[in-house]
């Protein structure tokens, strides 16, 4: 007559992935800048389309603040799509 405690359901494994990314706050808050077309001197990949930002593109750079290095590069429209997903 064990009452005292029931037994604890598993957690469900989503098919979505939830674990927080870098973008939403697995390195603390992330700085976003805005890089105007004088100052993208590079091309970058932006890792929500994996397209090109082409070199003289204005576009967003996100800086996790616990991890500066892990910055990337978005064009803008990605971003907010970005941001979007995690609101
Ligand atoms: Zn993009």
């Amino acid at each position: 007559m064990a009452t005292s405690k029931k037994p604890t359901p598993k957690k469900r494994a989503k098919s979505r992935d939830s674990s927080p990314s870098i973008w939403s706050g697995l390195y603390g808050p992330v700085e976003v800048r805005r890089i105007q077309p004088y100052q993208a001197r590079k091309t970058y990949i932006c890792p929500g389309c994996h397209q090109e930002i082409p070199a003289g593109m204005g576009h967003n750079v996100a800086v996790p603040h616990e991890a500066p290095d892990l910055r990337r590069h978005w064009h803008y429209t990605c971003w907010d799509r970005e941001v979007k997903t995690h609101a």
